[in-house]
């Protein structure tokens, strides 16, 4: 998701209550009586109970049926394949947005029950540790946003996209939701006559049924399920070839195609110009999906973006800046979603990364001056790490602060630390830390750890105490070769000043 220059802000997102989830699943053991079903989690610091112990999600079956409109739910089945990591007694899911119709464990029915955000699966016996797991659920899917909440489903003028980032994947289908886990995803949507579905991946079949028609589509790498997407609208897909032939497909509104098509046919050279600096494309395909809605943001779905039809209609926006925003879903491809963060404290290595390569592309191709805006940003890095956090450390999201944890101090000024960064190891060393880093972890889940060991070993340095004050500290360090760089002093009122 870009940091906007626009005077919008990303959608909203709201904190929910705290459970000692990690605490509690040590309880699912022992007790003759049941004990009540309770929400879990994989102890994220910023999502406490996202995602679920206790088992490994292989691959993820998805189906929709879309009715024609949004006003009433899809229905919907979802398989999870998963592997156990540990005796369950019961099986925690996160599902928010639905009715639940019933659920089969290995294809016996089994009790299930609603508890905070989760859906708790009981089956007629324990699975064993290291065995397979298949859950089916039948379910509903509701498109209208549940109170205070936006994320799942995004309703468009013809249809229905998804944005899921970061929390909000289990707001549209049960899963474990949580980025440590990626799995794959073969997604089937029903639709009536007229409409046009596209999902992740390559079509994997396209069946027609009396009046309606199923698509299908596949990964052919592992995805978080905040990077989902399912485009259902009556929209035209265009394909045109990338870089050595990559299969590109963008997803426009059919009225829209032949003013989108002078932006859509940049990404060719965008994509051959990331794999200069980051090594060949991760993905089977890409493309853009431009939904007639207003989201206020753009999303980097894995091989399909998301991104709002005004960006590319507004004449205000220079095209330099559009341009830069493509780039930076773009990026995310290699960085956020084939190297995907472990943790949402993590966060910093998708946006610091994506906003580092907008600004690059700015500079290479329109002029735009890197260290001017690096400047920009270090005079206000003292004051965003006081209302957000450093970026490797940032604050969790809070109740009615709509930005969530997409604060500028992971995004600008992350970037402002791979500039520190780059200063401090000379540009090669750079240039070949952020190439090893795509190769390396690519389909992978990495932690900040991860980066400060590998810039250490690619720069023939401990780096860990200068990366430490950079992604850390209260107070932004001083720019390597910029001495008189000065951040500004922090207002008290900053704090609570917190939404844009
Ligand atoms: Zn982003």
């Amino acid at each position: 998701m870009p940091h906007s220059l626009r005077s919008v802000v990303p959608r909203a997102r709201r904190a929910r209550a705290a459970v000692l989830a990690s605490a509690l699943s040590g309880c699912l053991v022992a007790a003759s009586a049941p004990a009540p079903a309770v929400p879990l989690g994989v102890g994220d610091r910023l999502y406490p109970t996202l995602g679920n112990p206790g088992y490994d999600v292989r691959s993820y079956d998805l189906s929709f049926t879309y009715p024609g409109g949004n006003s009433e739910p899809l229905t919907a089945v979802t398989t999870i394949r998963a592997r156990t990591t540990e005796r369950l007694e019961r099986v925690n899911l996160d599902f928010a947005h639905g009715t639940v119709q019933s659920v089969a464990v290995n294809g016996a029915p089994a009790d299930f029950a609603i508890a905070g955000e989760d859906l708790v699966v009981t089956p007629a016996a324990p699975i064993p540790r290291r065995s397979t797991l298949r859950i089916t659920v039948r379910h509903t899917s509701d498109p209208a946003p549940p109170d205070g909440r936006d994320g799942g489903w995004v309703r468009t003028d013809d249809g229905l996209a998804m944005a899921n980032q970061a929390d909000a994947a289990h707001l549209v289908f049960p899963c474990n939701d949580h980025p440590s886990d990626k799995a794959m995803f073969t997604i089937r949507v029903t639709t009536p006559e007229g409409f046009t579905a596209v999902a992740n991946g390559l079509p994997a079949g396209r069946a027609r049924a009396g009046r309606t028609t199923t698509w299908t589509y596949r990964t052919a790498h592992p995805m978080a399920t905040e990077l989902a997407q399912v485009s259902i609208g009556r929209t035209t897909v265009l394909h045109r070839a990338g870089p050595h032939g990559l299969a590109l497909r963008d997803v426009v509104p059919a009225p829209d195609r032949a003013v989108l098509e002078p932006w859509l046919e940049k990404t060719p050279a965008q994509i051959a110009w990331l794999e200069k600096k980051l090594g060949p494309y991760p993905f089977e395909t890409y493309g853009m999906l431009i939904a007639t809605a207003q989201t206020g943001f753009e999303l980097e779905t894995q091989t399909l973006s998301l991104f709002e039809k005004a960006l590319f209609t507004e004449p205000a926006y220079p095209s330099w800046y559009v341009e830069s925003v493509m780039v930076h879903e773009l990026s995310h491809q290699w960085l956020g979603d084939s190297v995907t963060p472990r943790t949402w404290s993590d966060l910093w290595l998708n946006e610091g990364h994506a906003t580092w390569y907008e600004a690059l592309y700015a500079e290479e191709t329109a002029g735009r001056s890197l260290q001017t805006r690096m400047k920009a940003a270090y005079s206000l890095s003292d004051q965003w790490r006081a209302d957000g956090g450093p970026p490797a450390a940032p604050r969790a999201p809070k109740p009615g602060l709509k930005i969530g944890i997409f604060r500028p101090s992971v995004y600008d000024g992350a970037a402002l630390v791979l500039y520190a960064l780059r200063q401090q190891i000379g540009r090669p060393a750079f240039e070949r830390l952020e190439r090893l880093w795509a190769s390396r972890y690519r389909d992978r889940t990495v932690t900040t750890a991860d980066f400060e060991r590998l810039a250490s070993a690619v720069a023939g340095r401990d780096l860990s105490g200068f990366l430490r004050a950079w992604l850390h500290g209260e107070k932004t360090p001083p720019m390597p070769g910029h001495p008189d760089w000065k951040s500004s002093p922090v207002h008290a009122a900053g704090a609570a000043r917190q939404v844009g």
